[in-house]
């Protein structure tokens, strides 16, 4: 290249240099306020303490508080205002209809807040996919509400924790997951609470859905692929606001061999309601049909 139309390429490029550079100061300032999300912590492996790093599988469930959670993790203030409150502090395995309840009425409550944005819920990976259904079922708002939940705790070699929770506060603080019902964040996909399902006892990708993901978070970014169009929070028919206890229902599951015994002992045991859980499309063994007429027949009288 000739001198002058180098040294004029150089000039040119430190005008660009320096209007970009404008341009990112005017872009800083008028950056939108980081939007509010509150934590939920209710315990499970995300909270999760093993002996050494190598302790992936074997550990204590819901030894870690969510300050030490959010404090663990600075990356969150760069998507949030971020606080955290400790709901429970169990194993996921040991959630009981009361904590159910409670859980629903303090998110209910906070989605009503105007100065909430968003609200995040650490849970243990075992009935995460309870909760989530029946937030979707019961929780009247279109605020995004993302339950997160890891397959290693966070002292174990690539621990998935700290990904899954910034991924989280992101889609909870994002517009765009507003209305689309309870979220899950793992493995960097965004399930659907109405449809996700733990379907490996040990893998960061153990949670799908048949229906496959609702969308991606990347780098804080969603990147959606479908919507529920499912009846879900806002049109629900059901209201945590209304709902102060919830009636004994037990579920009996049949297989190939099923004999009557458990669902003789439910039918006996005073429950409102039993749920058969019958293979293919709920079909139901023809030595059950009679038990199962018979338990609802006693149930009415
Ligand atoms: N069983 C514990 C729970 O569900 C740990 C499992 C987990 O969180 O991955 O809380």
């Amino acid at each position: 290249m000739h001198i002058s139309s180098r040294f004029r390429a150089l000039a040119a490029g430190a005008a660009l240099l320096a209007a970009g550079a404008i341009a990112q100061a005017q872009t800083t300032q008028q950056q939108p306020a980081l939007p509010n999300v509150m934590i939920l912590a209710t315990g499970g492996t995300i909270a999760g303490a093993g002996a050494s790093a190598l302790n992936s599988a074997t550990y204590a469930a819901a030894k870690v508080g969510v300050e030490k959670l959010i404090a663990g993790l600075p990356e969150l203030s760069k998507v949030a205002n971020v606080k955290g409150e400790q709901v429970f502090q169990v194993a996921s395995e040991s959630m009981t209809n009361e904590h159910l309840l409670a859980l629903a009425k303090r998110v209910s409550q906070l989605a009503r807040q105007p100065d909430v944005d968003g609200i995040v819920i650490t849970h243990g990976t075992d009935t995460v996919e309870e909760t989530a259904y029946f937030l979707t079922l019961t929780v009247h708002t279109d605020k995004p509400i993302v339950m997160v939940a890891s397959m290693r705790p966070g002292t174990a070699l690539s621990a998935d924790g700290a990904l899954n929770l910034y991924d989280a506060v992101a889609v909870a603080g994002s517009k765009d997951a507003r209305s689309k019902g309870v979220l899950l964040t793992m493995n960097d996909t965004i399930q659907s609470g109405r449809d996700v399902s733990k379907n490996v006892n040990i893998v960061p990708s153990a949670f799908s859905s048949q229906w496959g993901p609702l969308g991606m978070v990347v780098e804080g970014k969603n990147y959606w692929f479908r919507a529920p169009v499912k009846r879900h929070t806002m049109n629900s028919e059901f209201d945590i606001e209304q709902i102060t206890a919830l009636p004994p229902v037990e579920i009996v599951y049949s297989y190939a061999g099923v004999s009557a015994t458990a669902l003789d002992a439910v039918a006996k045991s005073g429950v409102k309601a039993i749920i058969h859980g019958g293979p293919g499309n709920g079909s139901v063994a023809d030595r059950i049909v009679p038990r199962l007429q018979a338990a609802r027949e006693a149930a009415r009288s």
